[in-house]
This record gives C-alpha cells, structure tokens and sequence, in this order.
C-alpha cells in the first residue's frame, strides 16, 4: 500500500456530486474513479480522436491528436501523483478530460467561436470543457451532464490558477456548483496542468520531426534539447537517427517529471501546507518546476512557437480551419435548418442563448465531420496539404 499524502484528495473528503446517485450496479470503484470512467464512456472523449492536436485532422497515422495526447499527459500525470502521494485517480481523470472542450482544429477553431461570438460572451475551450461536462453530455436519465464531483470540476475549471473574472461558461458552471474559483486548486490539478506542458512540449518535438517542419539542427538552438542530443549521441554511437530521436524526447519527459517532482516536495514542505484545504489556501501554484528547468521550458517553448506553431505550413491550415469553422457558424446562424433536427428543434430564440447553441453545435465537431458539413452546406473547399 503506497502512502497518501495529508495534502492529497481522498473520495471520503470529497465535496460529493450535485445530484444524489443512488442504486445501480456501479462495481468496486470510488468516487473519482467513477469520474475517470465517466470521462472514458463520453462521447465527448471519443471524439478526441479526430480532433486536432497541432496538425490539422492528420491523415498521418503516427502524429497524435488530442486523444492520444490525452493519454500521454494521463500517464505522466500518474506517474508524477503517485511519486508524490497524490490522488492518483482523480489526476487521471483531469489529464483524459482536460482537452474535452476543445472544438475542431484546436486553437484556429477556437479563435473562429471566439470571434462568432463576439459581444455574446465569447468562447473559450476550459469553459466549455466545463459545459461540455456539465450540461451537454446526456447519457443519465435524472440530469444533464456527468455529474463529476465537485474535486474533479474544480481541476478542471482551474486548470491554469485562480479565476477572478470567469468567462460565462465557467460562470453558469459555477453558478450550479460553486467551484471556490479564486483560490488555487488541488495539487492533483497543479499536476495534471503541468504534465499537460511536459506532454506536448515532448511530443510537438517527435511530430514535428516527424513532420519534416522541424529538423534536428533547428533544435540545437534550444540548450535543454542539445544537450540530450549529445547525450544520446555518445551513449549509443552509430545508431540510427529515428531511434536516438524516440531516447532523447524520452529522457527528456523523465528528466522533466523527475525536476517537477522534486521542485513540488521542495515547495509544498516549505509552504508548511498540511491539508488540502492549506493547499487551496497557499494563495500560489506548488507543483511545478525548479527556476533551472522553468527557465529551459520557457526557451523550448519560445522555439516551438517560432518554429513549429507559427510555421507557414501551419499558419495555412491554420487559415483555411478559420474559414471552416467561421463559415459554418455563419451558415447556421443564417439558416438553422442546415442543423441536424436534434439541434435544430432546440434552437432558443434569442441572442446570446441562440448563437450559443449554434457553437456547442460546432465545438462538438471532430475535424473530420467539420469539413463534410461545410462541403454539404456551403461548398468546395481546396485545403493545404497535410489536411
Ligand atoms: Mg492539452
């Protein structure tokens, strides 16, 4: 039996549900188990796999997409709560569902929902992760949505910190089950949002090798990955690039959850936190990284944005998922008839509700079914390549 830390969330301490479950055959399985396996079950979360990671609706079978990515910052996540006595189970849980709301094509679709709802609250993925889980995921007779526990739906409404000024997706949530939006969250969501950082600053790395719109000399630039390039190099000379690549990308998700973990048991031992409720009162984040690796993280990150985020190839599919996703609203916003009868029949009649609605419609959408509906209500569309 590993040991729990005084700080971590435990199920027996957990604020409970919003609606009282009873009965049913619900198997050996706490509270945030439950939740894991709610995740799981979701349509939400199966239509990760068509969903966007960096590159657009990839037909390339080895990049990840939001779905695979998910899983990789689940397992990270894991692995760093269980070193630090945290609650395993529910930093699962947090890691599969914190991309839930994205809509299709990641950033570019957001943006497009953003703009569309413009003066009518806006759109912005962590809120709608929390009404995707909260009010459009169906599957109980007795309510609309999961109904996660209230742990579970603060990690995820605070995924970055403290909320002062809550968007309105985040507000209604709040609203039914008050999340305490101003103070930090647990330490197994401080986690889960930073093995979210080590997942894809890793893995953006290896796709975007992959890719061929970055290469290994570009990447000398950063020190942290140059000197794990040399690492590698000397450790296995005469070895093939493909695999030293896969070492190096390896040893640097180790190294980087091995700093967290051990920059988190230095902060929370000199905060003198002694409980979760001590955690939530720190008025400050304790898991993350030492300066040294913060410091390195930053200049990756720097670099993958210069290199591979705002690369040509990806500002071009980039652009052409804006015309999608600003296209279809357009369309629907205009003729709501276009929608599928289920959407169409629970259209509200007024501003902001109705366009709203139309953008739960679309954020929902894989990549895939997004452009199959713009080509049947709107027309031909040439895509870059790599669509
Ligand atoms: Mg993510």
């Amino acid at each position: 039996m590993r040991s729990i830390a005084p700080w971590a969330c435990t199920p027996a301490d957990s604020r409970g549900r919003l609606y009282a479950e009873q009965g049913g055959i619900r198997g050996p399985r706490d509270a945030f188990q439950r939740d894991r396996d709610r995740i799981i079950h979701s349509i939400a979360f199966r239509r990760l796999r068509s969903k966007t990671q960096v590159f657009m609706a990839p037909d390339g079978d080895h990049f990840r997409v939001r779905l695979t990515h998910s899983l990789e910052v689940a397992q990270i996540g894991r692995t760093v709560a269980r070193a630090l006595g945290l609650n395993e189970d529910l930093t699962e849980a947090l890691c599969l569902a914190h991309d839930i709301g994205h809509p299709p094509f990641g950033h570019a679709g957001e943006r497009a929902l953003e703009e569309a709802l413009a003066g009518q609250g806006g759109f912005d993925h962590n809120g709608h992760t929390l009404r995707t889980l909260t009010v459009l995921e169906r599957p109980y007779p007795g309510w609309d949505g999961l109904n996660l526990t209230w742990d579970m739906l603060e990690g995820l409404a605070k995924h970055n910190g403290p909320i002062h000024e809550p968007q309105w997706a985040l507000a209604e949530a709040d609203r039914q089950f008050p999340l305490d939006l101003t103070s930090w969250p647990s330490l197994e969501a401080q986690v889960a949002a930073i093995a979210d950082d080590i997942a894809y600053d890793n893995h953006d790395i290896d796709d975007g090798l992959r890719a061929g719109l970055l290469t290994l000399d570009q990447l000398m630039e950063v020190p942290m990955v140059a000197e794990g390039w040399r690492t590698v190099e000397s450790s296995y000379p005469g070895t093939d690039r493909k695999r030293l690549i896969g070492e190096m990308v390896r040893s640097q998700i180790g190294t980087m959850a091995n700093d967290l973990i051990a920059a988190t048991r230095v902060r929370v031992a000199d905060s003198g936190v002694q409980s979760i409720g001590d955690v939530r009162a720190a008025g400050r984040c304790l898991a993350h990284f030492s300066d040294v690796m913060r410091e390195a993280e930053r200049g990756l990150k720097a670099f993958m944005y210069a290199n591979l985020y705002h690369h040509p190839d990806q500002i071009a599919a980039a652009d052409a998922a804006h015309q999608i996703v600003a296209g279809l609203f357009a369309a629907y916003a205009a003729d709501p008839g276009l929608m599928p009868a289920e959407w169409r029949e629970a259209l509200p009649a007024d501003a902001p509700w109705r366009s709203r609605h139309i953008a739960d419609f679309i954020a929902g959408m894989t990549d895939r079914y997004a452009i199959k509906r713009y080509r049947e209500v709107i027309g031909p569309i040439d895509l870059p390549e790599g669509f």
